[in-house]
């Protein structure tokens, strides 16, 4: 599996924001979001290759118990079904956060699903072809459906705008079963100073269509720095 990075943290975003955590960073994207946070796993991917035995072993001399495995697209590796095999039987609780573009057979007690909507498209001028790629790959409802049926979820969508809630809209009418608790809207931005500008309207925007508003506390804890 290529990994760009393992450490210990605090989860910053969703429902178990303060939870201490191991974090897996695979690296390897089939998505280019123009806001990518980690372009050191989609644009320009690096890392190493390490085997499933190498991680649990590394695992193991951490201290948490929760496990969240990231990226990066961290359902691309086929090694992703071994490793959260074994993270299960091993007691680790198991979250994936994903673009729910990729379907896999994997043990996972938190699928935390971050569908991107069309404010994710980079230019053309930027990205050449894969501006085009990641407009074809990024709207898969139904793989986001087929996780939501397996698993325990979380639906957290990135808002660069106002205009974006009329498409999460829409896209939840593609996805029947979902709870509309369970959908958290998050504020795009690494600066502090970007996440509170757009929290003045999406506060207010999530009152109104009762979503879940989820801060970005790493980025508060921490600022935008990697191993974090
Ligand atoms: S899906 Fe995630 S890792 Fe991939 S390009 Fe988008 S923000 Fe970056």
């Amino acid at each position: 599996m290529l990994v760009s990075e393992i450490y210990s943290s605090r989860q910053g975003e969703g429902r178990l924001t303060g939870q201490p955590s191991i974090f897996i960073r695979t690296s390897g994207c089939n998505l280019r979001c123009h806001f990518c946070d980690t372009p050191f796993t989609s644009w320009a991917p690096e890392g190493r290759h390490i085997s499933i035995t190498d991680l649990l072993e590394q695992i193991s001399k951490m201290a948490p118990k929760h496990v969240v495995l990231t990226g990066g697209e961290p359902m691309l590796p086929r090694a992703a079904t071994k490793l959260t095999h074994h993270l299960n039987e091993q007691d680790y609780h198991i979250t994936i956060e994903t673009s729910g573009t990729v379907m896999r057979d994997v043990n996972c007690d938190l699928m935390s699903i971050s569908p991107k909507l069309a404010n994710s498209t980079p230019s053309r001028s930027r990205a050449g072809d894969w501006a085009s790629r990641h407009e074809n790959a990024r709207h898969r409802p139904d793989v986001v459906n087929q996780l939501i049926s397996r698993h325990d979820y979380q639906l957290k969508f990135v808002v660069s705008q106002p205009s974006d809630l009329e498409e999460i809209e829409q896209y939840l009418e593609l996805l029947p079963g979902v709870h509309r608790h369970r959908v958290l809207l998050m504020p795009e931005g690494v600066e502090a100073s970007q996440l509170a500008e757009r929290e003045t309207w999406l506060l207010p925007a999530c009152d109104e269509h009762q979503f879940t508003y989820c801060p970005r506390m790493h980025i508060h804890w921490y600022g935008n720095k990697r191993g974090t």
